[in-house]
């Protein structure tokens, strides 16, 4: 049996906790993975790209355990009903090959990217940091203001988005955390939200360059949280505001992020620090009060790792974790066949109707 997390799943585990604390003992685990960066191996995803979207699989491992996500970006999909990120993923032993763990991963994408940003801005930010700038009031963003009100005492929040229902989904779900100490502003453009912040994260969804954030925008001291540009031709910043002279980047994944992110608009010999390099006490994090700090941020395999692992871990805590049959368990290893030899053979040759599958050049018989 393999364990399972669906959706039910991960709601019981993130409501027992809460999100805030849930999102805060993930960041303690990813920053502990990032600080043995040396043992995973890792590669830059693969991505399939289409002109809508893009699927991707980014698989990792310790030596330990493996693990893999699938996940979509389709920023179009809001406009059907549909999510514009959507991801799964396994957790496996690599000893043994066997999967430990299948489980959703598109609440938990949002929880580990707001894990990471929060990380990433304690590191980075000035530490005095009160004001965000939040742009793309999406699906993600509860969770970045969840994150940074939690982790990095993020006070004030000026919100913007294209969608003005967004926003207001947004302001409606944070006021409903009754958090007294937790302010919005809803702004009407992104410069109006970005005046006066501390942080500004952008987390927009558009399939193109686009240039949320424009250099004029850009005040001495902040932070920059950049989420939304993670693929090839999907940007956020106008390029001259990481070209700053007093600009610092941080990336993820070098290999990765010179594909996805902010920095694929700027030649590769642009010189950039892994955040791995700021938690080895190799790269500061902000080295003064007035430089600008940005995180160009596209999401990396060990971030998921980390997550299936605090994921698999919770729910083995619980009395009794749900599973499915998902690896045949046989008293002969070597008669995998002896599995269909019985009369469950008939109940899986049978198909209860005729159904065209794509792809396919017959009809699944009906019988
Ligand atoms: P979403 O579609 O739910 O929300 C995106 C929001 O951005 C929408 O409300 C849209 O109206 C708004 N928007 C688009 N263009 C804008 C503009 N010019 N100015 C202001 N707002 C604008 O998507 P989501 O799930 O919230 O994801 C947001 C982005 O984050 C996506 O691009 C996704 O690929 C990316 N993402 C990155 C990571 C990472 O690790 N870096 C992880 C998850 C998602």
């Amino acid at each position: 049996m393999v364990d399972y997390i669906g959706i039910e799943g991960i709601q019981g585990i993130v409501g027992r906790l809460g999100p805030a604390r849930f999102i805060e003992g993930l960041a303690a685990e990813i920053e502990a993975d990032y600080r043995r960066w040396g043992e995973f191996d890792k590669s830059a995803r693969h991505a399939i790209h289409s002109p809508v979207g893009v699927i991707e699989l980014m698989p990792t491992s310790d030596g330990q355990m493996y693990s893999f996500k699938y996940v979509n970006g389709h920023p179009k999909n809001t406009a059907r009903g549909l999510l514009t990120v959507t991801a799964f993923g396994v957790l496996a032993d690599v000893e043994t090959g066997y999967p430990l763990l299948l489980s959703e991963l598109t609440v938990t994408t949002a929880l580990r990217t707001a894990a990471m940003s929060a990380l990433a801005a304690r590191w980075m930010a000035r530490p005095d940091s009160r004001v965000m700038a939040l742009i793309g009031n999406g699906a993600q963003s509860e969770f970045q203001a969840i994150a940074f009100h939690h982790m990095l005492g993020i006070r004030e929040f000026r919100l913007f988005d294209v969608d003005p229902q967004a926003t207001q989904k947004l302001a409606r779900n944070l006021q409903a955390l009754g958090l007294p100490d937790l302010h919005m502003t809803l702004c009407s453009s992104a410069a109006e939200a970005v005046a006066g912040a501390d942080i500004v994260t952008t987390v927009t969804a558009d399939k193109r360059n686009a240039t949320i954030l424009t250099p004029e925008m850009i005040a001495p001291g902040m932070h920059l949280n950049a989420v939304g540009g993670d693929c090839p031709g999907k940007t956020e910043l106008h390029a001259d505001i990481l070209l700053r002279a007093d600009a610092r980047v941080i990336v993820e994944y070098e290999p990765q992020s010179r594909i996805e992110g902010e920095i694929q608009q700027l030649p590769a010999d642009f010189a950039v620090t892994e955040f791995a390099q700021v938690l080895g006490g190799d790269a500061p994090g902000r080295a003064s009060p007035a430089e600008v700090t940005i995180f160009d941020s596209v999401g990396f395999a060990l971030e998921d790792y980390s997550a299936l692992r605090y994921l698999y871990k919770l729910q083995r805590e619980q009395k009794q974790p749900e599973e499915i049959d998902l690896i045949p368990h046989l008293d002969n290893p070597k008669d995998l066949f002896g599995l269909l030899s019985t009369s469950s053979v008939n109940s899986i040759a049978a198909p209860s109707s005729g159904r065209t599958v794509p792809g396919l050049a017959a009809e699944v018989a009906a019988t």
